[in-house]
């Protein structure tokens, strides 16, 4: 079957893997991210062209089936996946990893998006780790709190209002611990990906007794059929 599985994340990379050999796969890529790591087959990148582009191009590569791999927080792919494959009357699976739970330790603050997350901020604390990524920054801008973002690739504008931190993940819970102690930090804002790379920096705040402020995921479009593991994508294509 041939199968376009739209990427960006670890997962997706781990899907492309264990499909690889027995559907003919083209993994897709936004194409934003530097040295992004490549999927194992056939790989495209850059945007569609909203809709209508990738209407037109499931048609014209023959795509029997659409896996969505993407972030959990890329909610404008997985709307413009749910709109093309109803168009076209193709089979659409998302694949999305589960969202952290909160543990006994944890002084959690979950809120709808980065203004209420940046509304937030002042009565939590004074030096702030952000870790939303590039996008998005600017609504942070205007805490006054001293502020540390952790970034993969460097915001264009670069902001002049924080310190920036270029890093990929996977994170490890000693360097979290040392960068949280080294910057004193004192609360730590995170979407709620979910996924070990990055959990480390949850554990390390609870270690610390640090608050953290938890941006709720975009809910997913009514009646798309999610799974969790690559086992269940493997099943589901083969039916
Ligand atoms: P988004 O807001 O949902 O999508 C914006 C536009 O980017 C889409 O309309 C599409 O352009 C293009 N696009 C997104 N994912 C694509 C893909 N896999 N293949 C081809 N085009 C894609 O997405 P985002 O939040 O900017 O995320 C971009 C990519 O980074 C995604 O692949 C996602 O999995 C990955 N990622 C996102 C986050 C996050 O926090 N948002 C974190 C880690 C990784 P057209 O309309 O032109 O088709």
């Amino acid at each position: 079957m041939r199968v376009l599985l739209l990427g960006g994340t670890g997962e997706a990379r781990r899907l492309a893997e264990v499909l690889a050999g027995e559907h003919d796969v083209v993994s897709s890529l936004a194409g934003r991210t530097g040295e992004a790591r490549l999927p194992v087959g056939e790989v495209r990148q850059g945007g569609f062209g909203g809709v209508a582009g990738l209407t037109a191009w499931l048609d014209e590569q023959g795509i029997e089936a659409v896996v969505d791999a993407t972030h959990p927080f890329a909610a404008t792919m997985t709307a413009h996946a749910v709109a093309a494959t109803s168009a076209l009357g193709l089979p659409l699976l998302v694949l999305r990893r589960a969202g952290w739970q909160e543990q006994p330790g944890d002084r959690w603050h979950w809120v709808a998006d980065a203004v209420e997350a940046a509304g937030l901020l002042p009565g939590l604390g004074e030096r702030v780790f952000l870790t939303t990524g590039r996008q998005g920054l600017g609504d942070f801008a205007g805490t006054g709190l001293w502020t540390l973002a952790r970034c993969v690739d460097p915001p264009e504008p670069v902001p002049t209002w924080c310190e920036l931190l270029l890093d990929r993940g996977p994170y490890e819970l000693g360097a979290e611990l040392e960068l949280l102690r080294a910057r004193r930090i004192d609360v730590l804002v995170t979407k709620n990906s979910g996924g070990e790379m990055t959990a480390a920096k949850l554990t390390a705040a609870r270690e610390l007794g640090i608050p953290v402020v938890l941006i709720e995921r975009p809910p997913l479009p009514a009646g798309v059929a999610t799974v969790e593991t690559a086992a269940e994508v493997q099943a589901w294509l083969a039916r």
